[in-house]
């Protein structure tokens, strides 16, 4: 039922769209520039106008969640993709996890994965780097055993906000050139 919904959405001028992602928002952008490089076709919408491209990632300051990364390395930090999950665990209290917390639960243990292994250099591939210094953004309790982050891991990106969402935008408008 639900691939022939999304089979049968149509844009503007009558042309079938494999996908829709709805939001041009950083997320949008990330969703639409993977389904459109594997090859799918995708309608890219938002309710504001071109110039609002990439929503708030383009004002925030790009600092992202990177697990032991080279950055926390070279100032001393230990950080190990177990502690991370042990402060994610501290912070989220999952106590549904049969229930309403099942999901959030995988969806935190893939991004836990991802933040401490191939999420830097997909990145790089893109051409992202970071400012040296590591930041401390939501310290929660300073406690291993407590909630929020016990070591810093607020990675700057170069250029911050722009600098987060300028990679994301050209893969897709390079996508508009070339369809
Ligand atoms: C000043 C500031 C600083 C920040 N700093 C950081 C930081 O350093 N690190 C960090 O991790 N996070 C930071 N954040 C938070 C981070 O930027 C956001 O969580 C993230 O960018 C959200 O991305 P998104 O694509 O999910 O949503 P959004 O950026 O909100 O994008 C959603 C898009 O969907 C569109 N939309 C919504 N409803 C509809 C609709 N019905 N129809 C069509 N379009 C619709 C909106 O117009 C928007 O373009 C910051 C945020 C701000 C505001």
């Amino acid at each position: 039922m639900r691939e022939e919904r999304i089979a049968d959405c149509k844009g503007d001028g009558g042309v079938e769209y494999e996908a829709i992602v709805v939001g041009a928002g950083l997320a949008g952008l990330v969703a639409a520039a993977e389904i459109a490089d594997a090859g799918k076709t995708v309608l890219l919408l938002d309710q504001e106008p071109e110039a609002s491209i990439g929503g708030q990632a383009w004002w925030s300051f790009g600092g992202l969640f990177l697990v032991d990364s080279p950055e926390q390395k070279r100032m001393g930090i230990k950080d190990s993709k177990e502690l991370a999950w042990q402060d994610w665990l501290g912070a989220a209290g999952f106590d549904r996890e049969q229930d309403e917390d099942y999901w959030g639960k995988k969806w935190a243990e893939a991004y836990v994965d991802f933040a401490a292994g191939e999420k830097r250099a997909w990145l790089a591939s893109m051409g992202i780097r970071f400012f040296p210094v590591v930041g401390w953004a939501e310290r929660g309790g300073y406690l291993a055993e407590g909630h929020g982050n016990s070591v810093s891991r607020f990675h700057i990106v170069w250029g911050t906000g722009p600098g987060i969402v300028a990679p994301f935008e050209r893969r897709v408008r390079a996508h508009m050139k070339a369809d």
